[in-house]
């Protein structure tokens, strides 16, 4: 699997997907603003910063596509009646399965950002999701939001 990010861009919120193998990012085809990635998002092969906003504060998650498990299930419901319900059983498998084969993707914490990196491993720092970082950057986006000066977490001193 090749490595990209997708993310929106920051002038239109168009959403881009860009190969993530040290090339210079191809500007937007929607408004042609160039985003430059951060030079130390991949550190020895691994995620450890957000290419987009550059944020040391990710998380992983399964890159299981929700859309397909909720088809299959729409197809194994319509299929009901006609199989005695055991539609609805292989339904649950192929979910089980499409769940254990999928990837890993790393997401950036940031409300605004929100960069999804997929085919390179995720660092030593990065954690699952925690629903508590998800709370904070919620309210920085918040008091962004309402013209607030946030607290600035990416203070180079600050290790987080
Ligand atoms: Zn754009
Ligand atoms: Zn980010």
């Amino acid at each position: 699997m090749k490595p990209t990010v997708t993310y929106p861009c920051g002038n239109c919120s168009q959403g881009l997907e860009r190969p993530l193998d040290g090339s210079a990012p191809a500007a937007c085809p929607q408004c042609h603003t160039e985003q430059a990635f951060h030079p130390e998002a991949i550190v020895h092969g691994a995620v450890t910063r957000c290419p987009i906003c550059g944020l040391k504060v990710l998380f992983t998650q399964k890159d299981f596509r929700q859309a397909i498990g909720c088809v299959v299930v729409l197809i194994a419901a319509v299929l009901a009646p006609f199989t005695m319900y055991l539609s609805l059983v292989a339904a649950a498998i192929i979910d089980f399965v499409l769940y254990q084969i999928a990837g890993t993707v790393v997401i950036c914490y940031s409300m605004t950002c929100r960069s999804h990196v997929r085919g390179v491993p995720a660092g030593a720092s990065v954690q699952p999701f925690d629903l508590s970082i998800h709370d904070y950057y919620r309210s920085v986006a918040r008091k962004a939001a309402a013209g607030e000066q946030p607290e600035d977490p990416e203070d180079e001193s600050a290790e987080i």
